[in-house]
């Protein structure tokens, strides 16, 4: 079938003008003008009239087992306060609760217009009960900071479960909460199965001054749980993480939101993973101002997610491109879409068949209303703040 819009901002070239797209079962046969896709290929025209056609968005980071925890937990100012208040709300819930907090948050994300989702879940044996409306990475979130014996047994219990999963990778927690026999067992069994890692690293200050330091809340708290502190006072968690790690490409690191002057030292010379920014949990934290031109001056590919709604008020990505462009009113929009976007699938290792309207991808596909201002296109999609009304995913329509 041949698809045509007002607009078409395939995102791996140029927008086009009364621009269309041929789609073959699931798959992007041409993309280009509605004249010549009209004249080269043959099937229906489903006329989508005044509306911006881009592809699905992609949600780099996110929990959804907490969707139901939203608005339950104000902002902290310490870290250690917000994980205190998290675990107090988990302990409430039954699997029953986490199923359908997982099933409310993917409907949510989907009428948002994410296509994909890179989910960690601490749950990976509920799984087979979900039903998966969208292309899903899920990741086994692992935590073994009150029984560090038995790290290599969790990760392999996880990993039972997470191979009933299409898409599947490995979440070591954070440094403080997953030991390092922990985090190699993750990189030698992503090594062996082929799959992705992601961890969230240098989120908060509070955790900072726990590895550097050896002090603050983060520090009494995880001490008194029974952690070993022997870790701490010495090195940031940047400089840990690089020294014992082989953070190559299969990498999505979660945040780097506290950064020392040496940290970027290091960073310049480290392989380049993965960046999940969430410009509203960042926002929600009250973090120091993300040092994203830095960051992306050095060669780091940067994506955005949501985090969870522990500490977000929804699943939308559109609202993440505001956020972060009311703080950094300097970005191109282009490059704003894009880290929801390309930036996204490059992160999943999908470069060539999502985030992207071109021949041989996907046909993951969303179409918004074009209220034709005088703004770019990128600051329309920017701009759109309401439910997503047409979508395609997979080739096949999907009713909202
Ligand atoms: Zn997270």
């Amino acid at each position: 079938m041949i698809i045509r819009a007002r607009t078409v901002v395939p995102m791996a070239s140029d927008p086009i003008e009364n621009g269309a797209v041929a789609v073959t079962e699931n798959e992007i046969t041409a993309v280009g003008r509605f004249d010549e896709i009209r004249r080269q290929h043959g099937g229906d025209v489903l006329d989508l009239g005044e509306m911006i056609l881009l592809p699905g968005l992609i949600n780099a980071h996110c929990h959804l087992d907490y969707t139901v925890l939203r608005g339950k937990i104000a902002p902290q100012t310490q870290f250690a306060d917000w994980i205190r208040a998290i675990n107090a709300e988990k302990a409430e819930l039954s699997e029953q609760d986490y199923i359908e907090s997982i099933q409310t948050g993917f409907s949510e994300a989907r009428r948002f217009g994410t296509t994909t989702i890179a989910n960690l879940t601490a749950f990976p044996q509920l799984i087979p009960s979900i039903d998966e409306p969208m292309r899903t990475w899920w990741f086994g979130e692992l935590i073994d900071v009150r029984s560090p014996e038995q790290a290599e047994q969790i990760v392999d219990d996880a990993v039972a479960h997470l191979k009933s999963a299409r898409r599947w990778g490995l979440a070591p927690h954070a440094p403080f909460t997953a030991s390092p026999r922990l985090y190699s067992r993750c990189e030698e069994i992503a090594r062996r199965e082929n799959v992705l890692l992601t961890t969230h690293l240098a989120e908060s200050r509070d955790e900072m001054q726990m590895f550097r330091d050896g002090a603050g809340a983060a520090f009494d708290f995880l001490k008194s749980i029974g952690r070993s502190m022997e870790d701490c006072g010495g090195e940031t968690p940047v400089a840990r993480f690089l020294r014992t790690r082989t953070a190559d490409d299969r990498w999505i690191i979660a945040h780097l939101n506290e950064l020392a002057d040496t940290d970027f030292e290091l960073l310049r010379a480290a392989p380049k993973f993965h960046i999940a920014h969430c410009p509203r949990s960042h926002s929600f934290f009250g973090h120091v101002p993300f040092a994203l031109d830095r960051l992306r001056a050095m060669g780091f590919n940067i994506c955005l997610g949501t985090d969870s709604l522990a500490s977000n008020s929804d699943l939308s990505l559109f609202a993440e491109m505001r956020d972060l462009i009311q703080k950094k009113p300097q970005l191109p929009p282009r490059e704003v879409v894009e880290m929801a976007t390309v930036n996204g699938a490059r992160a999943i290792n999908q470069r060539d068949s999502l985030g992207g309207i071109q021949p041989g991808a996907r046909a993951d596909l969303i179409a918004l209303p074009d209220a034709g201002a005088a703004s770019s296109v990128f600051e329309r999609i920017i701009a759109f703040a309401a439910p997503v009304p047409w979508m395609m995913l997979d080739g096949e329509l999907v009713s909202s």
